[in-house]
């Protein structure tokens, strides 16, 4: 039987409606949530995804003011930067989009935000949060993936969830918030032995691996849910040929532009998973959401509400009825 597929865009729509609720709730108390968003250099990819979150806030209602300093950037200066963003009343949220120019210690830049203003939840003072169990600003992909999982009415309590990827900004905190939404979590890695054994048995698997059409039928029990995190640009037309090779209407648009887009999950697991998110279209537009709504909580943690946040539990379930 085909998967139920869960297509991140309605799941986006529910969550941006909760949210124009709340910064309306909070313009009324003349606050208006702000981002935002450092740019270095011209990477293409970057200005894409920059574009897109400056987009949404102008949807939203969000103010968003945009920093674009030049690649010769000194690691100083984008400090200094970081300081006055952390020292401005109008800023939230600080996004500062990677990767950054060479010269530059990323894993500096990102210690050097306020972690109240943290919206991407790379702060270590955030991240030591979410292992306690108090989780505050969290990382927006599997922060994402949460919110499909729990407004698809998929069982998490319980359930095995095998994570694959282990990165600082996917596969660990996704495998936190599942294990603190009581999920028994398996993590794998590029040195798992046996991969497709440790993954076939789980009721959930969520695919972070950055390697296109990897997970294939093999590694899925069928009826289970699988939620592909990958995004992965492919150009070799064999490649595409091996990938697309049931969906015919994916391949001849390969072949009309010369590359395509593909996930970690091969689309042959349609025919095994109970559910799926597609990729493109299922964890990608849920990540910018969660940007948004990080930035909407940020407004809130700095200004007192919400900082006394409780139970991994309750706080997760407070941040599903908030949205
Ligand atoms: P990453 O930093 O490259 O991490 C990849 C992880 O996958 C690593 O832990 C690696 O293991 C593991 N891995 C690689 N090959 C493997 C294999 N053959 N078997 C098992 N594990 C393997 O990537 P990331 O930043 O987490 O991103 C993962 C994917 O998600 C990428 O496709 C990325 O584009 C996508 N992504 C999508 C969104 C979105 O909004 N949709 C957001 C973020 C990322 P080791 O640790 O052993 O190297």
């Amino acid at each position: 039987m085909a998967a139920r597929i869960l297509s991140g865009n309605p799941i986006r729509e529910e969550i941006y409606k909760e949210l124009r609720e709340e910064i309306a709730s909070l313009k009324s108390r003349n606050v208006t949530p702000g981002l935002a968003t450092v740019l270095t250099g011209d990477n293409p990819a970057s200005k894409v995804y920059v574009t897109s979150k400056i987009a949404a806030c102008e949807s939203l209602g969000i103010k968003s003011f945009n920093f674009t300093p030049d690649s010769s950037i000194t690691e100083p200066q984008l400090l200094d930067l970081i300081q006055d963003l952390n020292e401005r009343d109008d800023v939230d949220g600080i996004l500062v989009q990677l990767p950054l120019p060479k010269q530059i210690d990323a894993k500096k830049v990102l210690e050097a935000v306020n972690p109240l203003k943290d919206v991407d939840g790379f702060h270590p003072l955030n991240m030591g949060h979410l292992v306690e169990g108090r989780p505050r600003l969290v990382a927006c992909t599997p922060l994402g993936v949460m919110e499909i999982l729990r407004r698809s009415n998929i069982t998490i309590q319980g359930a095995n969830a095998v994570v694959i990827g282990r990165s600082d900004i996917v596969g660990k905190p996704m495998s936190l918030l599942l294990l603190h939404a009581d999920a028994t979590v398996t993590i794998c890695h590029s040195k798992t032995r046996d991969l497709p054994d440790v993954s076939r048995p789980a009721d959930i698997v969520i695919a972070a691996m950055g390697r296109p059409a990897c997970i294939t039928s093999d590694y899925i029990r069928p009826g289970a849910t699988v939620i592909d995190v990958g995004t992965n640009r492919i150009t070799d037309p064999k490649e595409a040929e091996r990938i697309f090779a049931g969906t015919p209407e994916r391949l001849a648009k390969f072949r009309e532009k010369g590359s395509g887009l593909v996930g970690d999950v091969h689309p042959e697991v349609a025919n095994v998973a109970g559910a799926l998110t597609p990729s493109p279209g299922g964890v990608g537009p849920l990540t910018i959401a969660m940007l948004m709504s990080n930035t909407v909580k940020a407004a809130n943690l700095r200004r007192g509400a919400g900082s006394n946040l409780g139970t991994p539990q309750v706080m997760l379930q407070q941040s599903v009825n908030r949205r």
